[in-house]
């Protein structure tokens, strides 16, 4: 067998993406790899296969031990044989799946890194023939990612104690060059593969709104949202806690996540949320790495998060399965006041040295502020994502909500000009709220009190919207002509670019909304000519036969694979094989029963 019969027989799928054959390859000639795909791109294949292919067995080091049962489960419905060790089994179940493992039962068994040092388990290793080491997640090794675990740096040490050196891939969402180094250099890494895939994820739909009521606009969205299956991401506990009376006061079936809960609701909401039996997820940060729910078909963020590597983590959850999906983020003010707090008052991490750690201080305040600007910004949302992760864009996506509100680049400069010299004006001693009231001639006691009124700049945009002043302050802000102070009152000033607008002669442009068109979202190819009454009957199976073997909804089949069932109406089992997702195990154990309810949906009509 090779790895395209692989993926076929197994998975049910014909042809690799991107970056997963290079992986595969120097997997199976003995390379070790450190990879880089976005949430969604297809990592799991990229180890599960060599494993397949290879003599010996797999480990896979993941930190999630919630997640490990759904992993395997899946796979053991593609029917490959795996299993995982960790806390959560009791002993004898622990010590079976050991002596099986001792055995040779498994390809694949996950592992939580802290059982690597466990005595049992290292004795069975040292009898096995282990052919890889795949270690999921493995920004984890490095302090300067989010979720640094110390049991990570425990990994070599591990790899070293073997009696044969297996090869070993790392892999991640999360990308930066430290992070990309601490990894190869911490795993021991020997001379590693890189490979790092496009960050785009063409199936996402990305919209930021700044509504006057979060509550009323989030339920809203969801209320045109039912049925579907989503996450809404809050900043902290309490707000997750409101948000999800709320949805629960207003009959939505939500459920809810955060580090405060007993560790037995976490795991009990988790669980009505992969099952669909809660379809909407309230939580913060804390829920969701790890997650391979693949039918996510929105995540929400109630507020912004702290920086775009979080915000494109956390929205990523959406659409994993390719199917379209929406992430929308309710952008307010006040959440950049909430997160400027957090970063002030969070605990530095001792291991670090002063001068790292007010480097590392002021590298968050830099990337709350591009955070911000993603909220503001008139720009092609999708560009700016791909720009922040260092990746070339098209100017415009046409799945966003700025290309959907339609945009045009104006000459601004004479604005700008009145702008910088208004916030020149008042001293450069006030937030953007005065500049706004002064710009647009509005009489209040502040302006009066200082004796405002008086500037020449007074009144110049007399007649315009708040919202349009605000718009050319942002963007003042955004292309680096305007700083605003950070602290409790913000400040706006100049920043010595500003001169070239003011008396440089230099043109200032911005994007400015054209008279908005009917937003219109994209559909990924052939998707929109799935036959949605067979769509439906083929959910309701899905849910019967998922219930019935106590698995997730997805582990029985994706959406995507459903929507491609309904669009192509396959008649044999060959047919069936066909379908995007449906491999040999599935198809034997599911197939009779799709075709037969496919076969007499045709016959109705
Ligand atoms: P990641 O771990 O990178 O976040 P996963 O490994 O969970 O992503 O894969 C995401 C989804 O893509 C899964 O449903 C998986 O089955 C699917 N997938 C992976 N490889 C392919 C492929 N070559 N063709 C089609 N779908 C794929
Ligand atoms: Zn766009």
């Amino acid at each position: 067998m090779d790895k395209k019969e692989a993926l076929r027989r197994f998975f049910g799928y014909t042809s690799f993406r991107s970056g997963q054959e290079e992986i595969i390859d120097a997997l199976l000639g003995g390379r070790d790899v450190s990879c880089v795909m976005p949430t969604g791109a297809g990592k799991s294949v990229c180890y599960q296969i060599p494993a397949l292919l290879l003599p010996g067995l797999t480990l896979v080091i993941s930190p999630l031990i919630s997640l490990m049962q759904d992993q395997v489960e899946a796979l053991n419905q593609n029917g490959i044989p795996a299993a995982f060790l960790n806390s959560s089994l009791s002993p004898q179940v622990y010590g079976q799946t050991l002596s099986d493992m001792e055995n040779g039962c498994y390809k694949l068994i996950y592992v939580a890194p802290e059982r690597l040092s466990t005595e049992g388990f290292r004795a069975v290793c040292a009898k096995l023939p282990i052919s890889l080491i795949a270690v999921d997640e493995a920004h984890c090794v490095s302090q300067w990612g989010q979720d640094f675990r110390p049991e990570y740096r425990r990994i070599a040490e591990f790899v070293s104690f073997l009696p044969q050196r297996p090869v070993i891939g790392a892999f991640t969402a999360t990308a930066t060059k430290a992070v990309r180094r601490d990894i190869a250099s911490l795993l021991e890494l020997k001379s590693p593969v890189q490979v790092t895939t496009g960050f785009d994820r063409p199936n996402l739909y990305f919209a930021v709104e700044t509504p006057n009521s979060k509550p009323l606009r989030l339920l809203q969205l969801l209320d045109e949202r039912r049925e579907k299956s989503g996450i809404v991401y809050c900043l902290t506990r309490r707000t997750v806690e409101e948000v999800e009376a709320l949805l629960r006061d207003k009959g939505i079936r939500a459920t809810r996540y955060h580090a405060g809960l007993t560790e037995e609701e976490r795991r009990q909401n988790q669980e009505d949320f992969i099952f669909d039996r809660k379809p909407v997820m309230v939580a913060t940060n804390a829920f969701g790495m790890g997650i391979d729910k693949s039918n996510v078909s929105f995540v929400i963020h109630y507020n912004m998060p702290k920086n775009l590597e979080s915000y494109y983590q956390e929205a990523g959850r959406a659409g994993r399965d390719g199917a379209p999906a929406e992430c929308i983020l309710l952008f307010g003010a006040k959440d950049v006041h909430t997160n400027r707090w957090m970063i002030e008052n969070s605990d530095p991490n001792p291991n670090l040295d002063p001068d790292t750690q007010d480097a590392v201080f002021r590298r968050d305040l830099d990337r709350l502020r591009k955070m911000e600007f993603y909220c503001l910004t008139q720009d092609c949302l999708r560009g700016y994502i791909l720009h922040y992760f260092g990746e070339k864009a098209q100017v415009q996506c046409g799945n966003c909500s700025s290309c959907a509100a339609g945009s045009a680049l104006a000459d601004m400069t004479v604005e700008a000009q009145q702008a910088l010299s208004c916030v020149v004006r008042c001293g450069q001693h006030f937030g953007s709220g005065m500049i706004i009231d002064v710009l647009r001639g509005v009489e209040t006691e502040r302006v009066a009190e200082n004796g405002f009124q008086k500037l020449s700049t007074y009144g110049l945009m007399r007649g315009q919207a708040v919202a349009e002043v605000r718009r050319l302050l942002d963007a003042l802000r955004m292309q680096g002509y305007l700083k605003q102070t950070d602290g409790e009152r913000p400040v706006l000033r100049l920043t010595p670019e500003a001169k070239s607008i003011l008396t440089g002669g230099k043109k200032f442009e911005m994007r400015v909304p054209v008279a908005p068109e009917k937003p219109k979202k994209r559909t990924a190819d052939g998707l929109d000519t799935a036959d949605e009454a067979l769509f439906e009957r083929l959910r309701k199976l899905r849910a019967k036969l998922a219930s019935r073997a106590s698995v997730p909804a997805y582990v029985v089949f994706t959406d995507a694979t459903l929507r491609e069932l309904s669009a192509v109406k396959p008649q044999t089992e060959q047919e069936l094989l066909r379908v995007s997702g449906v491999g040999e195990k599935k198809a034997a154990r599911y197939g009779k029963a799709f075709l037969e309810e496919i076969r007499a949906y045709s016959e109705e009509k």
